[in-house]
């Protein structure tokens, strides 16, 4: 039967990009979030929550709005190289090569994979503000064009991110008392004034202040009556940047020539470095050369990589800063530190099988094997939350890198052409960067990812979920078997 339209299901779905968890619940407890406190956290606290690999805005709104993560998707950054495309002629917008951050932003509609059906696809009558993707929207209905913003592009004006945020509040209330079945809007704010801050500068927590009046207003419109699922979630968190370490200049110094952005053009590059949030980059070898597969790291140590030095791998993690860097081996993603080098696989069961060789590199406390949901609880309080399922996800990409460097604490890995200097970051898989908030007025499962939202409002909605998403409904629990031994048992 057909709801009438006032009392059917509703769901809001609002990003405020770049919140941290620890800065939300510390306002909220201070009584800084009073709407937020009454209105959205009426039915509990927010969840234990994580986001994707690379935990970069853009790219990590894709999990919330197809339930897919970004490997899925085929998105692997905010920028990347397309090795089956590239022929160097960088000019050419089909010839695969991006930057989501200048004026292929709108590119993202056509790029993720086709098939994948979004939120917008799957619930007519739905509405979004300031969003870079909008795929499934008729034109009117995004509303609140801002998402070169969103992109960091125009943000460097001060004052502007404020002009916006206001406007995208207001506009939400306007939605709000037009009761559209489902809305998301972007808040851009948090994470623009992060970069040029901190995450804990007082500017940046006016930030989440006014957001806390836009969800006031939001309330005053009607926005949590009825049959109204509302769920506020960032994107991804954020951390201090100490240090600057840049991977394209480190590869030149090994004697790799190398294409970087802004200026893509390099005589016979023999390397790529893309970086996302500035926390990751992906390296792609021989550029410009088509091929249909990805470089492993064995070929790379055995020397057979043209120009490229047999301990690449090795000398990228250990550059000051560097965490580990991954790569796909097979069926296997390796990751390497300066420490030694570990193993994730899927154990064709299912299950996912993470194995230290020489150090463990992810500190999961040794070898072992259990579900998605299992290691997403083993290691959700610890360095890497997630990095099992996040590190095989992201190769899923055919434009995902050959090698993927993640920065470890308070360090980015771009120096040289960075305008403004960004004082704090994201992207990496570090915990910082990592874990995000995602708060609701209903009961929530916890932890959760974000692509868990996804489901959680399509089931509210009542309509179907797609079989092949990376989202699912989380149950109460899962286990985790230890070592071989224990997996057997
Ligand atoms: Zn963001």
């Amino acid at each position: 039967m057909e709801h009438p339209t006032r009392d059917r299901p509703r769901a809001t779905l609002m990003i405020l990009d770049g919140a941290r968890p620890d800065v939300f619940d510390r306002l909220r407890e201070a009584g800084d979030l009073p709407n937020i406190e009454r209105h959205l956290l009426a039915g509990g606290p927010p969840c234990r929550a994580v986001t994707v690999f690379p935990s970069t805005t853009g790219v990590a709104y894709l999990p919330m709005l197809t339930g897919c993560f970004p490997g899925t998707c085929d998105i692997p950054g905010i920028r990347w190289l397309d090795v089956r495309e590239f022929r160097g002629r960088w000019w050419r917008a089909g010839d695969g090569l991006r930057s989501y951050c200048g004026y292929q932003g709108g590119l993202l509609n056509e790029d993720v994979r086709p098939g994948i059906l979004s939120l917008f696809d799957l619930v007519d009558d739905s509405v979004a503000l300031c969003t870079p993707f909008h795929r499934g929207l008729a034109a009117g209905r995004v509303r609140v064009r801002g998402s070169r913003m969103v992109w960091g592009s125009i943000g460097h004006y001060t004052g502007h991110w404020r002009r916006l945020e206001r406007a995208i509040g207001s506009e939400l209330a306007a939605v709000a008392r037009a009761r559209p079945r489902l809305a998301f809007a972007v808040f851009p704010g948090v994470d623009c004034v992060t970069h040029r801050r901190d995450p804990f500068h007082p500017d940046v927590l006016r930030v989440y202040r006014e957001f806390d009046g836009a969800i006031g207003r939001f309330a005053a419109a009607g926005g949590f009556e009825g049959d109204s699922l509302v769920i506020v979630a960032s994107d991804h968190g954020a951390a201090r940047v100490e240090r600057h370490t840049d991977v394209a200049l480190a590869l030149e110094a090994a004697g790799v020539p190398t294409l970087r952005h802004p200026v893509v053009w390099r005589r016979a590059p023999r390397a790529a470095v893309m970086v996302s949030g500035n926390g990751s980059a992906q390296v792609y070898l021989r550029p410009g050369e088509p091929r249909g597969r990805r470089i492993a790291p064995d070929e790379i140590e055995r020397g057979d990589v043209e120009g490229i030095p047999a301990d690449l791998v090795q000398r990228l993690a250990d550059l000051p800063g560097v965490a580990l860097v991954a790569a796909r081996e097979g069926e296997a993603v390796r990751v390497t530190s300066r420490e030694g080098r570990a193993s994730v696989a899927a154990d064709g069961e299912g299950g996912i099988r993470y194995s230290p060789e020489t150090a463990d590199v992810l500190g999961l406390g040794g070898a072992a094997t259990g579900s998605g949901r299992a290691w997403l609880q083993a290691s959700i309080d610890g360095a890497y939350p997630d990095a099992p399922v996040q590190l095989l996800q992201l190769f899923r990409s055919r434009r995902a890198g050959d090698l993927v460097v993640a920065a470890g604490p308070g360090t980015d890995l771009r120096s040289d052409w960075e305008i403004p200097e960004h004082r704090a970051g994201h992207g990496s898989l570090t915990a910082d960067h990592m874990r995000c908030v995602v708060a609701a007025n209903r009961p929530l499962p916890s932890p959760i990812r974000t692509a868990d939202i996804f489901p959680v409002i399509l089931d509210h909605l009542g309509v179907p979920v797609p079989g092949s998403i990376d989202g699912t409904l989380p149950p109460a629990s899962a286990t985790m078997a230890r070592s071989p031994a224990d997996a057997s048992a």
